[in-house]
């Protein structure tokens, strides 16, 4: 048997409604897991697992991608008495030895208060069989090693701790519809919405054969890797490549790419319709590129019918590609199959559109039939848990 632990983090702050998102926290745990036989439970502020090693790495999956936790470890367990405890803190420091750890402190927390040594009695106690030892020096300022020891209703002790993706459990906060393109922008949004709590459906255009099907194919591994956070994501591919015509045909060509965005948002506001979101959701950041100007996203949003969340509107690249490292949407990101085609990129974009201006081109492209039939036309694909799950074909 394995036995892992997550730290639970935001979660604790919540009052009396905190049972709620526990329940969810611990739903959302078992969905990952339910093809294996791992057991799951909730306890003052920790989730633990435990499983076979069969299915560690499933379990390891979970905690990297679960939503709602601040770190992981997996954990020795021990019985509640101190000579145990010595033991299994032992057999922690040997291990940690071998990494190459040269000094440690240990860090205790007596959650069970029938216990009879407090806290600081555990860290002094506990490490005396690695005193005894000369395995390794003491440290507390500036440790090699934290070996972590908590007494619950189990002992737990552990040494290395992985970071998590924090944040409120998917489900708890509505449902957004996520405009999703191959960049690296829009994914880090769509993760950075779940965090919030956020059920994300995705949506993408494409204008096949100025744009590649590897293009699609990069939006298709994207919507995997979100639907690893959260849970589940489906992904509706819009052909968009009589709007792009029509636009070309009548706009002005200044206006071309703010126009594909106001219909993208046109079929945007169709789809969050049919799929009961709650809002929409894109990947712009202030002043990145001209169509993401204050007035010109103005001129996008003006066209929205649902709040639209851009959670990135105030970070930096940089901010940006260490979250899209960090989710592992980078690399696919990254790939060179553009989302737009120079075909239909104007040479000046306007950079301060005004909203009357935008109205009275939309209204002259007669685009609404195109953009209603581009919706209708959409292919739907649905991801659970990092894998694509094959719809059946509607009849
Ligand atoms: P990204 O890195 O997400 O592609 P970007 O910096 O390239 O963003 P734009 O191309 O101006 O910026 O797009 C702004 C936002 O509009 C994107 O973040 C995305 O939410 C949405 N978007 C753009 N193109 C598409 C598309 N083909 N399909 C779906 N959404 C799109
Ligand atoms: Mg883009």
């Amino acid at each position: 048997m394995m036995t892992y632990l997550g730290k639970i983090g935001e979660l604790t702050l919540k009052g009396s409604n905190i049972h709620t998102f526990e329940k969810l926290l611990l739903k959302n745990t078992k969905e990952y897991l339910k093809d294996t036989g791992a057991k799951v439970s909730l306890n003052a502020g920790r989730l633990y697992i435990d499983c076979e090693e069969k299915d560690s790495e499933q379990v390891e999956f979970t905690l990297r991608h679960l939503i709602g936790i601040t770190g992981w470890a997996q954990t020795k367990t021990s019985e509640k008495t101190i000579e145990d405890i010595q033991k299994t803190v032992l057999e922690t420091a040997k291990e940690a030895v071998q990494k190459g750890a040269k000094s440690f402190k240990i860090e205790a927390k007596r959650g069970d208060k029938k216990f009879p040594l407090n806290s600081y009695e555990i860290a002094c106690q506990g490490a005396s069989l690695v005193y005894d030892s000369g395995l390794m020096e003491v440290n507390v300022h500036n440790p090699d090693v934290i070996i972590y020891v908590e007494v619950r209703e189990r002992c737990f002790i552990y040494s290395v701790a992985e970071k998590s993706c924090r944040g409120l459990p998917v489900g708890c906060s509505n449902k957004g519809l996520l405009l999703l393109s191959g960049g690296l922008d829009s994914p880090v949004a769509g993760y950075r919405m779940m965090r919030r709590g956020m059920k994300i459906e995705c949506c993408y255009f494409h204008s096949y054969p100025y744009t590649s099907i590897e293009a699609q194919q990069k939006v298709e591994e994207l919507a995997r890797t979100l639907s690893a956070y959260g849970i589940q994501t489906y992904l509706n591919i819009i052909p968009f490549t009589d709007v792009q015509m029509k636009i070309k045909e009548k706009a002005p060509e200044e206006w071309s790419t703010l126009m594909l965005r106001v219909c993208m948002m046109k079929a945007a506001n169709m789809l969050g319709f049919r799929v009961h979101a709650d809002c929409i959701v894109t990947g712009e950041s202030l002043g990145q590129v001209a169509s993401q100007t204050l007035e010109n996203m103005n001129v996008t949003e003006h066209f929205a019918e649902y709040p639209l969340l851009r959670p990135l509107v105030g970070m930096d690249k940089e901010e940006i590609m260490a979250d899209a490292h960090f989710i592992g949407t980078y690399d696919t990101s990254i790939l060179p199959y553009e989302d737009c085609c120079v075909l239909f990129s104007p040479r000046h974009p306007i950079l301060r559109g005004r909203i009357e201006d935008a109205e009275k081109i939309f209204a002259s492209l007669e685009a609404d039939e195109l953009i209603k039939t581009a919706f209708e036309n959409r292919q739907i694909k649905k991801f659970v848990c990092g894998k694509e799950v094959i719809l059946k074909e509607e009849v």
